[in-house]
């Protein structure tokens, strides 16, 4: 039978969403659990009036909001739709068909996705026992082929961080014509020192880009916008090749709204760390092995009773991300869900 679809598209891992189950407590997909920032709201609803008309497609106001925050031009920004997209973006603009991008794994599962549909090879560098990004391995596994490295700190889904130094010494071994993305989705829960700012750490280096997103700690998943910060002429290459108006007048009013609440969203973030720092011990005594965590989740490697782990917490009306014969993501959620879900943990763990 003729086809229409790629053929290499059917060996394509499907990206798997946290599951919204009615009644549940859904700690899947590592949102933060407070509703959306004050003002985000009446924001989208004046916003609403002017959806006839096409976005700002040059996203001026945001994109000065953000140069701002960051300590950067504005031409060294671009938004996307969710950072996911700019991710895909960025593949896009550095790699060729058969080119390869070096990632860790476990990581982001959108990653290799984002490098099959760029028809590029994956090169996956396997974690370290204790569930980090191996950045020595990583170095030693490009080539002249590698255009693209994505590293993912704090990683998702083990959580764990890449300090200082060790970074450092990373991007000082990558090739200059290698592009290094430093996937920072999660870095408003950061709270180890010594686990940089990418920004302050990609300093000029002109292969260096931070990507982050208000999905998060900013409470805006819902209305999928993610930034990077890049050198200017990977800014404008990633802005060329966007779908265009990909960045909606939704997401451009509630994103400035949001930005304009930083203390309110820090605070928030820290109720978050806050639990994090209590579920850890918590959960250590149940599975010695839970590794540290600076985002806003917690991983739970339980190799081949992940499935079933994640079965008896739904049982117990709560949603968690299994990742089959590997571990479980739980997203903190308030202290309540957090109780509920120590409980189903305690119970189905001891
Ligand atoms: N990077 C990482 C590491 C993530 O965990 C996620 C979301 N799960 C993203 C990027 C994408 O987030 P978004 O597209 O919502 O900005």
């Amino acid at each position: 039978m003729s086809r229409l679809t790629r053929p290499d598209l059917d060996a394509l891992p499907d990206y798997v969403p946290g599951r919204n189950v009615p009644g549940a407590i859904k700690l899947a997909s590592n949102e933060v659990p407070y509703g959306p920032l004050p003002g985000v709201v009446e924001a989208i609803t004046e916003a609403a009036a002017g959806v006839h008309r096409y976005p700002d497609m040059g996203v001026v106001a945001l994109r000065a909001a953000l140069a701002e925050r960051c300590g950067v031009e504005p031409d060294r920004i671009a938004t996307g739709c969710g950072s996911v997209a700019l991710a895909e973006h960025l593949a896009r603009v550095t790699c060729m068909p058969g080119d390869e991008i070096v990632y860790s794994w476990r990581s982001f599962e959108a990653y290799p996705i984002i490098a099959a549909t760029a028809a590029t090879t994956s090169v996956r560098v396997p974690n370290t026992a204790e569930h980090a990004h191996d950045l020595p391995a990583m170095a030693a596994a490009i080539t002249d082929k590698t255009r693209l490295v994505l590293v993912c700190n704090p990683n998702n889904p083990t959580g764990t961080a890449i300090r200082r130094p060790e970074l450092e010494r990373f991007l000082d071994a990558v090739p200059e014509d290698v592009l290094v993305v430093l996937d920072e989705a999660y870095r408003e829960f950061v709270t180890d020192p010594e686990v940089p700012d990418g920004l302050a750490v990609a300093g000029d280096r002109p292969n260096v880009v931070v990507l982050r997103t208000l999905s998060k700690a900013w409470g805006l998943a819902g209305l999928r916008i993610g930034f990077l910060v890049a050198s200017p002429a990977v800014a404008a290459a990633v802005r060329k090749v966007a779908t265009p108006f990909s960045t909606s007048s939704a997401a451009q009013a509630a994103a400035l709204a949001a930005l304009g609440q930083s203390e309110e969203m820090q605070r928030r973030a820290d109720l978050v760390v806050a639990e994090r720092e209590r579920l850890l011990p918590a959960l250590r005594k149940l599975l010695p092995d839970v590794p540290e965590s600076q985002s806003n989740f917690v991983w739970l490697p339980l190799g081949d009773r992940a499935l079933a782990f994640a079965g008896a917490c739904e049982r117990a009306g709560v949603i968690v991300r299994p990742f089959a014969g590997d571990g479980v993501r739980v997203t903190v959620g308030t202290p309540e869900e957090n109780d509920t879900f120590l409980a189903a943990a305690e119970a189905a763990l001891s």
